[in-house]
């Protein structure tokens, strides 16, 4: 027995932060507090001679932000490639009417300085924001103020240079960030961020993930409470801060951080390997996003094409549904970045957990369902909503000429259900083909199977449809009667249910049986333990977060077919999850190293 720890009386107790932990990753290193400028504008009257030159200098700092934006597109291609929509959609921005004519008007007829204008505009903006009630939408105005922050710098003579000199490991802290410097972050020395504005769905949030940066966002006054110098501890999952951490737990975080990366420089040699087993079975590893701005991410960590692009951003964006328009420029840019891999679109998923609430328009009726996750949702909401199905489908074939499209039907449980599709997309071509809108040849349409019936049906399902995607966050759901969100029975939610394990396989075989590919897009995918299981069964794709691939990849090219099939076939023996997962630990423990499969 050691005697009573007398350094324990002099440690001052643990302080913490508690944010909302947006991409996961604990890391310890040395906070820089980036203190943004405001868009505080001093106030000044101008002769009316001068009206015509303060527009010209304020044409000229927006003219200047496009130049830099496109710069930045440049100077990040090599890294992460072509596709920085993120930036484009900041360019657009720069000739929206609200920001850039609103400020010229108010110089016009206030005769004032272009800085105050452009605070002025800004604000009249965000009060009609912060009308909105729903937060989704609401959080939309960040975007809007980067890049007035942008202009305003400029108007100013602020420079936009590199977000810190540092070369040690740094966690960067801010009042928000916009999606570019989070891209700009993946560069440097940047081990993760934190911010006081911000939420899980907001485009620094997805990117953040995309990329697998650490970031806790929503910390009220963390520009004030922390100071540049301030050693940390960053929880990305958790969200919670530690302050002044004890040097034992500094060690043992900056160990495991050290250690991922690592790992990750030791990945990086498989991103542009091709996913196989060394005996040449291929699996493509593909990517899950729901937004543009996550292709640069796509590509950075070698994805083989888009298994689930989730379509709802779009719809949850704006006051109203996207017009056709829209949607073929953003399919439009999804498939031509994505080319030659394949971009698999599933069309609107709204309903159950997905924020019906946030959806927009007067649809007070679905708020009253008793039971969403077995409502209105999903293809029954787009058959029940055709016009907006339809538009959705016409902007998705209109973009289908730009790449390879594979339309991904969501929730189908019947085949008269399909069957509907079917009718709903030979009237969608023949009114393109009436139109004169040139439509590629080989659109695929597939369905996902995510609900019992389709898997009980699936050799008939598999006659109808060119692929199969298994969505297991649904299937286990609706099969195991398990509500994740349910504190008192999320425990029971297991993908290693053998329930769950022989659906899959049914499923597969089922597609098979009819020469059809199946892939798996829940997160079971990306589960370096479930993947070898899910690649054994034969499953033809994996799709995951982007920055999992290279993990999973790197198992995959150690493993042989055979041991995979021999390891799925003993699994589907086993008759409870414990049994799965010590047959698991037992067996992947005789052939592969410990790191490859876990965690
Ligand atoms: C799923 O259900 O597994 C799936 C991938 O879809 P989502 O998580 O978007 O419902
Ligand atoms: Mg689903």
């Amino acid at each position: 027995m050691t005697g009573p720890d007398k350094e324990a009386d002099t440690i001052p107790p643990i302080r913490t932060l508690q944010g909302i932990g947006v991409s996961p990753g604990i890391v310890a290193a040395t906070v820089v507090v980036l203190k943004r400028q405001t868009l505080r504008a001093g106030w000044y009257h101008l002769p009316a001679d001068h009206i015509e030159k303060e527009v010209e200098r304020f044409a000229g700092a927006v003219q200047a932000a496009g130049d830099e934006l496109l710069q930045l597109r440049e100077k990040l291609a090599g890294d992460l490639a072509d596709a920085l929509s993120i930036i484009d959609s900041h360019l657009l921005m720069l000739r929206d009417r609200m920001l850039v004519e609103r400020t010229i008007g108010i110089i016009r007829h206030k005769n004032v300085n272009a800085e105050w204008a452009l605070a002025q505009a800004l604000s009249e903006i965000k009060e009609r924001f912060d009308q909105i009630d729903d937060p989704y939408i609401r959080e939309r105005f960040a975007d809007i103020k980067h890049v007035a922050d942008r202009v305003f710098g400029l108007l100013s003579g602020r420079e936009h240079g590199p977000l810190t000199g540092e070369d040690r490991p740094v966690i960067l802290v801010a009042n928000d960030f916009s999606p570019e410097d989070t891209l700009r972050m993946q560069a440097g020395n940047v081990h993760g961020f934190l911010t006081e504005k911000g939420g899980v769905t907001s485009h620094t949030a997805i990117v953040a993930r995309s990329l697998g940066l650490p970031a806790v966002v929503g910390i009220e006054h963390a520009t004030s409470l922390l100071a540049t110098g301030d050693l940390i501890i960053l929880d990305g999952g958790s969200g919670r801060i530690v302050l002044d951490p004890g040097p034992a737990e500094i060690q043992r975080v900056q160990e495991s951080d050290r250690r991922n990366r690592l790992l990750a420089d030791e990945l990086d040699a498989y991103i542009h390997l091709v996913s196989e087993t060394v005996d040449g079975f291929a699996v493509r590893l593909s990517a899950n996003i729901e937004t543009l701005e996550e292709l640069p991410a796509v590509l950075r960590f070698g994805s083989e094409g888009i298994g689930l692009f989730r379509s709802e951003l779009d719809y949850f964006n704006n006051r109203r549904p996207p017009n056709e328009e829209q949607l073929v420029t953003t399919y439009q840019q999804l498939l031509a970045t994505m080319a030659p891999y394949p971009v698999t679109v599933r069309t609107l998923d709204v309903g159950g957990d997905k924020f019906f609430n946030r959806f927009p328009g007067n649809r007070a009726w679905l708020d009253r369902e008793r039971n969403p996750a077995l409502g209105l949702r999903s293809i029954r909401f787009s058959l029940y909503e055709q016009d907006m199905f339809r538009s959705q489908l016409r902007a998705l074939f209109r973009a289908s000429v730009h790449g390879r499209l594979r339309i991904l039907l969501p929730l189908i449980s019947a085949p008269a259900e399909l069957r509907q599709v079917k009718g709903i997309v030979a009237e969608v071509l023949t009114e393109l083909a009436v139109k004169g809108h040139p439509v590629a040849e080989d659109v695929e349409i597939g369905m996902m199977v995510e609900v019992p019936s389709a898997v009980v049906m699936a050799d008939v399902f598999a006659a109808e449809v060119d692929f199969f995607a298994i969505g297991t966050n649904d299937l286990i759901q609706y099969s195991l009667a398990i509500d994740r969100g349910n504190q008192y029975v999320a425990h029971l939610y297991e993908p290693f249910h053998p329930a769950v394990l022989r659906m899959i396989r049914q499923t597969v075989e089922a597609g098979h049986a009819n020469n059809i590919p199946v892939s798996l897009c829940g997160e079971m995918a990306g589960d370096p333990l479930c993947a070898p299981v899910l690649m054994g069964m034969g499953l033809d794709e994996l799709s995951m977060r982007p920055a999992i691939v290279p993990k999973v990849k790197r198992l995959l090219r150690h493993c042989r077919s055979s041991e995979l099939r021999q390891i799925a076939q003993q699994v589907l023996q086993c008759g409870d999850c414990g049994q799965v997962r010590n047959l698991l630990g037992r067996e992947l423990g005789t052939l592969y190293p410990k790191e490859y499969y876990q965690g």
